[in-house]
């Protein structure tokens, strides 16, 4: 059964030669005793054409073929008749007239529309994943996994060419804490005992930055616990990276060469060759968020200061109480109606405001509000001057708690960007967010965690600051990579001196025996010389989905879980026979499984 050709193969200067193509019928048309097949296969689709006329006998057999069958031909490459060309088929100059056909296998009936474009697929998504392996066939979801295929190996290449080494970590690991939530496996051979799934190779890529190996990379698969989302999946994929001697401008330098070296050349543009850099306390005042959109402006302003002069209740009471208000020029948008306004209030409630207040810019930069009695025409004026808001503008504003109005105008940003259609698709705007807190304060916790991990280094600057416990304005060694505003990556320099590691774990609240128990192993490993070191991760599936502009990184995993971390395919998870349970030492304790066992 050879191919002489694949399915999307033939040409206009293959007219005349003996071809044999097999793959799976896309579509048959039967015209007046004529039958057209387009044949597909991951090339493409060739159209052949079985004419009782050229044979009869094989005609004859192509009268029961249907959609999907598998089938074998070979045939004469002709030009198809004038006027029937298909230009959006890479085979559409020609088509293969048949004189030979074996049915290599039947189908019935797919239960999916493979030949439906994506618009037009509207199965819902537990059905596409019931039959997944009919839903890869479509050629919009073969694309996306091919890309994906092309795209690693130009990041094997690119590590290989800069010196890393590509090093396997275990799969079955320790549990340890601070976070988030683990898969567990539970031990036969030890009663009791738990593995727990990697949530990244964290510990022993630094580890092996300890034996010596300088730079390390790995393809890692990645298992978090969490609430799932349309870009997260219980089972990610990290490209996972480390390098010894290094600080954190060389680390974002080599990342800014794979951005060109690897993004650049796959997807076949020019990525700026520095990559800007921005620090988080920036880019929440700037941009309310700390994965900034930059494809469009509409800053963010702090107006504060002139807020608490005015007598207006809102913006004192909130100043007042440490918090801030901020402020947004929407260009162009002084013709938002009420309803408009209102829904963005509603939006932005979602995110904690607990009002949105707007003013119109009219004619000759006059500003119009309904709350002027409360603000002098100079501090209207202001205000407006503050946010770089002109005649044709809406002026918004949100005041109370900084991080509450610093996000939620962060949300409102990006509301008025996608209302005026100023997220374009075609433009890919990187950003370094650096700096980034060392520490966040949990209210459900009651104690400060770790904003990346308890791994990470502080800003030199700001290590003696740590040590006399300020963690409030502790920041770190941290980074993350950020493409149209979405986070495609992070990392940080590392704690290589155990004092500071120890330090860390107790004001993260961990107790001497805690830090033994979980990390004892790890905090000894860097009494016996640990180099500098520092490293990142990227986001597999989300990085090929973001450069395809797509959100959801279900359509790049061949066979992805569902929003319940179930495969509707296969059924798991699933129950399990109480002998393996036994054998496991587990017992369920959950009543129905208990009257079952
Ligand atoms: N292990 C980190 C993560 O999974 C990345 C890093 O710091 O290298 O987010």
């Amino acid at each position: 059964m050879k191919r002489t050709h694949n399915c999307g193969e033939l040409r206009k200067e293959d007219i005349g030669k003996t071809v044999s193509l097999a793959g799976w019928v896309d579509r048959r048309r039967d015209l007046g005793g004529v039958i057209f097949v387009d044949l597909r296969d991951k090339f493409g689709k060739t159209q052949v054409v079985f004419n009782p006329e050229r044979n009869a006998e094989v005609h004859k057999i192509a009268d029961k073929i249907r959609n999907e069958y598998v089938i074998y031909i070979t045939g004469e490459v002709q030009a198809r008749p004038e006027g029937m060309e298909n230009d959006k088929l890479a085979t559409g100059a020609v088509d293969v007239k048949v004189d030979k056909l074996e049915i290599l296998n039947e189908a019935q009936t797919s239960p999916i529309e493979i030949n439906n474009a994506k618009e037009e697929s509207k199965e819902n998504d537990d059905f596409r994943l019931q039959y997944r392996y009919l839903d890869l066939r479509r050629p919009w979801i073969q694309k996306n996994l091919l890309l994906k295929s092309r795209f690693l190996k130009a990041v094997y290449d690119f590590f290989y060419a800069n010196g890393f080494e590509n090093i396997e970590t275990p799969v079955l690991c320790k549990s340890t804490p601070e976070g988030a939530r683990d898969y567990l496996v539970p031990s036969r051979v030890n009663p009791g005992k738990f593995y727990a799934l990697p949530q990244s190779p964290q510990q022993y890529k630094q580890l092996l930055m300890i034996a010596g190996f300088d730079r390390y990379f790995q393809i890692a698969k990645c298992f978090r616990d969490e609430d799932l989302r349309a870009d997260r999946q219980p089972e990610f994929t990290q490209i996972d990276v480390e390098m010894s001697f290094v600080n954190q401008d060389e680390v974002m330098d080599m990342f800014d060469q794979f951005v060109t070296d690897v993004l650049g050349k796959v997807w076949n543009f020019e990525p700026p060759r520095h990559i800007r850099r921005m620090k988080w306390h920036e880019a929440m005042l700037k941009y309310g968020s700390d994965k900034p959109d930059l494809r469009f402006d509409l800053e963010i302003h702090d107006v504060s200061e002139i807020a608490i002069q005015s007598n207006f209740g809102v913006f004192k009471n909130a100043v007042a109480a440490g918090g801030k208000v901020r402020g947004l020029a929407a260009k162009g948008c002084v013709d938002f109606t009420r309803k408009q306004i209102d829904d963005l209030t509603a939006y932005v409630a979602k995110y904690g405001a607990k009002g949105l207040v707007w003013m119109r810019v009219k004619e000759n930069d006059t500003v119009e509000t309904q709350v002027g009695k409360f603000f002098t025409t100079e501090q209207l004026n202001a205000l407006r001057d503050a946010i770089e808001a002109k005649e044709g503008d809406m002026m918004f504003f949100i005041a109370g708690p900084e991080k509450v109005a610093a996000t939620a105008m962060g949300q409102l940003r990006l509301e008025v960007a996608r209302i005026k259609g100023l997220r374009d698709p075609k433009k890919r705007e990187f950003v370094w967010i650096t700096e980034f807190p060392m520490f966040e304060y949990s209210e459900t916790e009651g104690r400060y965690m770790a904003m990346h991990h308890p791994f990470t280094n502080p800003l030199p600057e700001h290590l003696q600051m740590m040590l006399d416990g300020n963690l409030k304005d502790c920041n770190a060694e941290a980074y993350d990579l950020v493409l149209n505003g979405v986070e495609i990556g992070g990392g940080s320099i590392r704690i290589h001196d155990p004092k500071v590691q120890e330090k860390v774990f107790r004001l993260l609240g961990l107790s001497e025996e805690q830090v033994r128990d979980k990390f004892g192993f790890f905090v000894d490993a860097f009494k016996f010389g640990a180099p500098p070191h520092g490293g990142l991760a990227f986001g597999l599936d989300r990085v090929v989905a973001t450069m395809e502009g797509q959100e959801s990184i279900r359509d790049f995993i061949a066979f992805p879980k569902n929003t319940s971390a179930s495969s509707p395919m296969d059924q798991c998870p699933s129950e399990v026979d109480v002998a393996q349970l036994n054998d496991l030492h587990v017992s369920i304790n959950m009543l129905d499984n208990q009257k079952k066992a």
